[in-house]
């Protein structure tokens, strides 16, 4: 079977061409503040990739490097400057509980990331008002994830939404608070059969038969990986871990294979079994991540206006 290979600059182009064309447009300037407090070189490069993408799109990027032990007064200075319409900072920094803090001293109205509102994925709280009118910012990866399986249709946009994936069974392989729990169970609300791998378990995260249950229920299962990955539809996997390998002799036949850690987690011999094979989504991660700047620049306008 022929695999074909998409990459993310591929499915973030008319992404990209549209945030070019609304800030050319518009005439404005929104500005984007990265926060660099490690020598990660993973976070060095996505820094690199975040200048180069807001400079094709119009967004000014200033990257800021600084101590970890001074960033958490500098996020603070960041969050009360009006020139600052964004805000991100490149984890780990201590690669802990601090971290999670650090999350939550970002302003909810510059936090591009959406990370310090992370818990609105988890209860399926799609907006931040009573009028429904400012939906919440969904966390940057797994939202450049969703963009990928709606890309390669994977959604079916004929079922209604919460339905869309029912009947499609995902693995994602890492359990991560920023990326792999958040996106589990968005995936499950809108219907898939989500089997959730980490270091130490496998659960399983879904809306019940016939998707009849209100609230999303989570199952730790005695399943291995070697149960679960034969009855998958489409693999997500972001293990930080050069070693780490998928191995793709467990792999369905015309498996979707998708790949957001910064090493390949899937085997080389992986378009033998695939029908597409995603390899990084980094541009697209980074393309949301200046739409979202987009809605925290007119909400900051608007409250401004409201003055
Ligand atoms: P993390 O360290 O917080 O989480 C790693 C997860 O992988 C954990 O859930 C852990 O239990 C799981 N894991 C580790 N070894 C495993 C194994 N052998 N089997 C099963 N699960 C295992 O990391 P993170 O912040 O979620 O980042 C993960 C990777 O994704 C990194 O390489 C990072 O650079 C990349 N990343 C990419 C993007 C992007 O947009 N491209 C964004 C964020 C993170």
């Amino acid at each position: 079977m022929s695999c074909k290979t998409i990459s993310a600059k591929e499915i973030s182009a008319s992404y990209r061409e549209e945030l070019k064309t609304m800030i050319k447009t518009r005439g404005i300037k929104p500005k984007l503040v990265g926060f660099l407090a490690n020598e990660d070189p993973a976070s060095i490069k996505y820094a690199e990739c975040t200048s180069k993408t807001c400079e094709e799109t119009g967004v000014i990027f200033e990257l800021r490097k600084c101590n970890r032990e001074e960033l958490k007064d500098q996020i603070i200075e960041a969050n009360e400057d009006d020139s600052v319409h964004g805000i991100m900072v490149y984890y780990p920094v201590f690669g802990d509980l601090q971290d999670q803090y650090l999350q939550n001293v970002v302003s909810v109205t510059k936090d591009v990331e959406g990370l310090c509102q992370i818990c609105n994925s988890y209860q399926n709280i799609p907006y931040l008002d009573e009028e429904q009118i400012k939906n919440y910012i969904i966390p940057c990866t797994p939202l450049a994830i969703i963009k990928v399986m709606e890309y390669i249709r994977v959604y079916n946009s004929v079922l209604l939404y919460g339905n869309r994936l029912h009947g499609c069974v995902i693995t994602i392989i890492n359990r991560s608070e920023i990326v792999g729990r958040p996106l589990a169970v968005l995936l499950a609300n809108e219907g898939g059969k989500v089997y959730s791998v980490d270091i130490n378990n496998i659960q399983e995260i879904h809306h019940g038969t016939e998707l009849k249950l209100k609230t999303y229920e989570v199952r730790i299962t005695n399943l291995k990986l070697e149960e679960i990955l034969p009855i998958s539809d489409v693999v997500i996997t972001g293990v930080p871990t050069p070693s780490y390998k998928v191995p793709t002799a467990l792999l369905r036949e015309g498996v979707i294979a998708i790949n957001f850690s910064a090493f390949k987690n899937f085997e080389d011999n992986i378009k033998e079994k695939a029908s597409i094979y995603v390899p990084t989504i980094g541009k697209i991660t980074i393309t949301m991540l200046e739409r979202n700047l987009l809605k925290l620049y007119d909400r900051q306008l608007s409250l401004k206006n409201e003055e």
